[in-house]
């Protein structure tokens, strides 16, 4: 049995793919989620602005006092009224009426925003402009259904304090990390103040896959211009690249060689998603690298985790993310065999 799973597109996963993935700009919506659980005991579906900012602005506040960045954004006049508050400098009325006025402009038409695009499941109707309200639908009542609110809830606050912590640690900042240049099919080391070329791709990624195709093991040839030549592929698709600064796409761990015919043939990957098989497959490799000292292992360990336990849980998640967003309905990818499985 394979160490990792399907999953389905249920409300929880839709839930889970707002709170866990996505462009963290600002705290909001981990705000927002936190006061639409504390609403869902009065078990009313028309909700206004003005109940809505009471739990809204109240976790803000209480997550303000413990950690003061809360967005990539210094300058937020909404936040700035918080802390005035948290200050003793306005009222409770005045910071409710000035959440009212700032503290919904992005975040109810963000909330269901993935990877660039709405997911298929609307946990509320955005009826701020025409009524001053949001109105719940069945699939928010849905996720208490299940049993898993508390987890949910959780989820949601833990992901919220790893965000914060990120944001204030500037983590990844003074770590080199290795990743895919696609202009110049290079290896480029990025820290905070340069880039710098490590090396060609091909040739650091063909040492594992001993001159196979990583998918179908055809025969490859790293030789620039060769028939055969093999290409560098993004196992999950490069669309999901502008999704999350936690999911590195162009990280080394994602990178495989591919044969042309893999990549690009009538039968080839595309922006599909692999089957799990050969998420396996990845796995064992990535590990692989990390166990035989790989000059790549730094890099590995930064983008996917420090033990393996933790890397088995981010690429589970990768692949959780990615079924919803790419290959939600759609069969994954597997090509036919075109040689000895040698890896
Ligand atoms: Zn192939």
């Amino acid at each position: 049995m394979s160490r990792f799973y399907e999953i389905e597109p249920t409300p929880e996963n839709y839930w889970r793919a707002i709170i866990l993935f996505g462009r963290n700009t600002a705290s909001y919506k981990f705000a927002l989620a936190k006061a639409l659980f504390d609403l869902r005991k009065q078990d009313k579906t028309v909700i206004t602005l003005d109940e809505l900012a009471v739990p809204y602005a109240h976790h803000l506040c209480e997550h303000l006092k413990h950690h003061p960045k809360q967005g990539t954004n210094d300058k937020s006049a909404f936040l700035e009224q918080l802390r005035a508050f948290n200050n003793g400098d306005i009222d409770h009325d005045e910071m409710l009426q000035q959440t009212i006025r700032r503290g919904f402009n992005y975040v109810l038409d963000a909330f269901h925003n993935v990877h660039g695009s709405t997911i298929d499941t609307a946990f509320f109707v955005n009826e701020r402009k025409t009524g001053n309200r949001i109105h719940l639908t069945d699939a928010f009542f849905k996720l208490g259904e299940q049993k898993q609110l508390a987890d949910l809830e959780q989820e949601t606050e833990a992901r919220w304090r790893l965000v914060e912590a990120a944001w204030e640690n500037n983590i990844s900042r003074n770590l080199m990390l290795v990743e895919y240049e696609e202009s110049s099919q290079c290896l480029i080391g990025v820290n905070a103040i340069q880039r710098t070329n490590v090396t060609s791709a091909r040739p650091a990624l063909n040492g594992y896959q001993k001159g196979r195709c990583f998918y179908c093991f055809r025969e490859i040839s790293i030789v620039h211009g060769a028939p055969d030549s093999a290409e560098v592929d993004h196992f999950f698709p490069h669309m999901l690249k502008q999704c999350d600064h936690n999911k590195p796409i162009d990280g080394v761990a994602n990178l495989v060689l591919a044969c042309q015919e893999c990549n690009r043939g009538p039968n080839g990957k595309f922006e599909r998603l692999p089957s799990l098989p050969l998420l396996e497959r990845l796995f064992n490799r990535n590990e692989y690298l990390i166990s035989s000292h790989h000059p790549l292992r730094e890099t590995l360990m930064a983008q996917t985790g420090s033990t393996s336990k933790k890397r088995e849980e981010y690429i589970q998640e990768a692949y959780n993310c990615a079924t919803l967003f790419v290959g939600a309905g759609k069969r994954k990818w597997q090509p036919t065999p075109q040689g000895e499985a040698i890896f």
